[in-house]
């Protein structure tokens, strides 16, 4: 019998370790536990789901002929056990197990590992202000959010929206929602568009192509409340109100490491899962991947949360080659990114002077 290989979470980090893992060793028992529907998935591709670019939401759990990345197609194809609607609720380190729940029947089941990988990712942050609980007010994160933001713009005839946060999920959306005849406005706390990657001069000059497109760029304010009656109908601004049928707030997210916290693992500065530079929490039989997992600049050496989707694939294939006993490094991220916008497609590495090293 190969080595029973528990992983916890169902998309980048998870699938591509699982899939890795199974490359590499056809003996091992490999079981991934995810508590939603839908598995390895790619939600870089989602803004432009909003504006047609792409058609067909399978687009995104699909292999490229068309067959779904599903439960089956995991069985069947790779001999990878793919639990959906099952939500892991504590690490037990000592017995080596992992407390389940089946979402779907309410069953609990201490499932045990050899090796435990976490890749639960993260969770977007939410604008605490008044209004946040009306209907209309959106992440951009999860795939029903996507789904919902889609059908919602026709259903609801949405003529304005308003996108709480000029990263480049933000930015991105600001075009694809400008595409569609929708009027965009994004207002930002900070004093220019994508402030982790840009410095003020360079942002300067990607905002003029965006905002000649017909985006409104609110800078330097900040989002109070949220106005409307069930559904929200405006925002407001510490400068101004601004009408609005809908709204997405990409404010950023954070690291989901509550299992990991819970079980004593350590917690970095970042406030991500400490690892080492073989992808090991501080309990060397469990390992963490993805957005959950701190990541080393490789400049500074800083240790910082960079949530990336790139990142949490490369952290996915060196945690199986090291389950298989490799012990390959990883040498950290230099905080790369890109982003297209209405007329100008900008990119950085190491983030901007405020954010980078
Ligand atoms: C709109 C959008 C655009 C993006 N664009 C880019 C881009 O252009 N480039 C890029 O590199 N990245 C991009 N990203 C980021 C990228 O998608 C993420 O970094 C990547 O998905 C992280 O993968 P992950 O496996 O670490 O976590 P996730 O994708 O968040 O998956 C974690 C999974 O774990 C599950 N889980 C958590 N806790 C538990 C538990 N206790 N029990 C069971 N299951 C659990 C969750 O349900 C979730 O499905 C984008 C993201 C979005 C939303």
């Amino acid at each position: 019998m190969g080595k029973k290989v528990l992983i916890i979470g169902g998309v980048a980090a998870g699938m591509k370790t699982a899939s890795r893992l199974r490359r590499r060793d056809k003996d091992a028992e490999i079981t991934v536990i995810e508590r939603g529907e839908l598995v390895s998935y790619g939600a870089c591709g989602f803004p432009y789901y909003i504006g047609d670019e792409v058609k067909n939401f399978n687009e995104f759990t699909h292999t490229p002929q068309g067959i779904a990345r599903d439960v089956d197609y995991f069985k069947k194809v790779k001999g990878i056990d793919v639990l959906t609607g099952h939500e892991a609720q504590k690490i037990n380190r000592a017995a080596k197990t992992v407390t389940v729940l089946n979402r779907k029947n309410s069953e609990v089941t201490e499932m045990p590992y050899d090796v435990l990988v976490l890749g639960t990712g993260a969770t977007p942050v939410r604008l605490p202000v008044p209004g946040a609980d009306l209907e209309g007010i959106h992440n951009f994160w999860f795939p029903w959010e996507v789904l919902k933001v889609k059908e919602e713009i026709t259903a609801n005839n949405v003529t304005d929206v308003v996108i709480v946060g000029a990263g480049f999920i933000g930015m991105e959306l600001a075009e694809e929602f400008n595409k569609i005849g929708v009027k965009v406005s994004v207002v930002e706390m900070q004093n220019r568009i994508l402030p982790q990657m840009l410095d003020l001069e360079m942002a300067e000059l990607a905002a003029k192509p965006v905002a000649a497109a017909g985006i409104n760029l609110y800078l330097e304010e900040k989002t109070v409340a949220f106005e409307g009656e069930g559904r929200v109908a405006a925002v407001k601004t510490d400068k101004r109100t601004i009408t609005a049928q809908m709204v997405i707030v990409a404010v950023g997210v954070r690291p989901n490491v509550e299992l990991a916290r819970e079980a004593g693992l350590a917690i970095g500065p970042s406030g991500a899962i400490a690892v080492n530079e073989y992808m090991q929490t501080s309990d060397l039989c469990i390992y963490a991947g993805g957005d959950c997992a701190e990541n080393t600049h490789r400049v500074s050496g800083a240790k910082i949360f960079a949530p990336m989707g790139s990142t949490a694939n490369k952290h996915g294939r060196i945690i199986a080659d090291n389950i298989c006993g490799d012990m390959v490094k990883y040498p950290g991220v230099l905080g790369t990114g890109l982003c297209r916008m209405p007329g100008v497609e900008a990119g950085s590495t190491s983030g901007s002077r405020q954010h980078g090293p």
